[in-house]
């Protein structure tokens, strides 16, 4: 019998350090995937907008970058940034503008323990259920609207404002995202973090915006945090959280400390996504280019393989996605780890591990 694969079109930026090591892991898992699952193919076609080529070229995206991105059915990012440019030039030149022009406005971070690895949390070691976290950040407005400037730039007396941008379109579209992701989640629980008491405009609209939204969802249980005291309960009362809302700045900060709490920031994945599907959305680990590991080939390729499980789950490979995270469970659970989870195995004895993982159970 001859059956027709569906064909996936991924747009692959690697951009710089660790970035290429990981995409390029990731891709061979990938394929490993359609060729051992069957009934789906991807067709990979990789960007070279880096920090290095910007430094040659002058841009990092060409002119028409967008329009050739929309042609994917999604994305898969590395991470760029490198010290030869400062960071918000490499960020405005690549992921910033791809976030806000593809609509994806919601960006999801899940956190857990991996089976054989460990939390620094003592509490956690113990119960590995006990941090089992699923963080969405608004990505589209916020503190990072770019928003602002600075005037007697040279002078002693320089002054610079960067103005957050909150809109209630913007709240109302995460606030319903995150109610339908509590709703999927066994625990039904939402907790919606801000800082509304210093920050008496923006915060207080994310407040009152929350509430009114939390009335169409009966069913899940709410509270609210003040991010600073959010910070203390992560690392204090971790299994009192489930499914976590927060503005663009404050759920980057709280995912990479979350990342840390589960274990390593070499294992967090995300997902930028365009819940109306208008456009390709895109998929990345947390974690930047690492310049201190770069080209050394031991980066943890563990954030970029959960980051390509929930590609194929959004692509609709439901069983491969499952599959995947299946492989990368059951490897490091055997000890197969790379440094940061404190083993000894390198980035392509981990791809492998994972690679033969997928062949066993497919
Ligand atoms: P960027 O400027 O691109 O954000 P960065 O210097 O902030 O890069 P990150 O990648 O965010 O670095 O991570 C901070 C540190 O965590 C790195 O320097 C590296 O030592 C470690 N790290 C990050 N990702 C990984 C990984 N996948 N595997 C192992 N270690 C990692
Ligand atoms: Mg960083």
């Amino acid at each position: 019998i001859r059956t027709v694969s569906k064909i996936h079109r991924i747009a692959c930026i690697p951009g710089d350090g660790i970035g290429v090591d990981i995409t390029n892991a990731a891709e061979q898992v990938l394929q490993k995937l359609s060729s051992t699952v069957g009934g789906f193919e991807f067709d990979f076609n990789t960007f070279d907008w880096s920090s290095s080529n910007y430094l040659s070229r002058g841009w990092y995206m060409p002119p028409d970058g967008l329009d050739q991105l929309k042609k994917h059915d999604a994305i898969y990012f590395g991470a760029v940034g490198w010290p030869d440019v400062p960071d918000h030039i490499s960020l405005w030149g690549l992921i910033l503008p791809i976030r806000k022009a593809l609509n994806q406005y919601v960006n999801v971070r899940p956190t857990r323990i991996l089976p054989g690895t460990t939390s620094p949390l003592s509490s956690c070691a113990a119960n590995p259920s006990s941090l089992d976290w699923l963080i969405i950040r608004e990505n589209s407005e916020g503190e990072y609207s770019g928003q602002g400037g600075t005037s007697h730039e040279h002078s002693p007396h320089a002054i610079a404002t960067e103005v957050s941008i909150f809109t209630q379109v913007g709240i109302e579209r995460i606030m319903r995202f995150a109610f339908e992701a509590a709703r999927l989640r066994p625990r039904k629980k939402l907790t919606m973090v801000t800082k509304s008491n210093a920050q008496r405009h923006g915060m207080v609209l994310w407040d009152k915006v929350f509430y009114q939204v939390a009335k169409e969802y009966p069913d899940i249980e709410i509270d609210k945090m003040l991010v600073d005291a959010m910070t203390v309960r992560m690392v204090l009362n971790p299994q009192s959280l489930d499914t976590i809302v927060a503005t663009n700045l404050h759920a980057d900060i709280l995912s990479d400390l979350a990342a840390a709490l589960s274990g390593s920031i070499g294992i967090a994945p995300s997902s930028n996504l365009d819940p109306t599907r208008g456009n390709p959305s895109m998929f990345e680990p947390i974690h930047g280019s690492a310049p201190d590991i770069a080209g050394k080939g031991i980066a943890n390729p563990v954030g970029a393989f959960w980051s390509a499980a929930e590609m194929v789950r959004w692509l609709g490979e439901e069983e491969a996605a499952d599959g995947l995270m299946k492989a990368v469970e059951n490897v490091t659970a055997a000890g197969v780890k790379t440094k940061d989870l404190g083993g000894e195995k390198n980035t392509k004895e981990v791809t492998d591990a994972v690679c033969a993982e997928i062949e066993k159970l497919f």
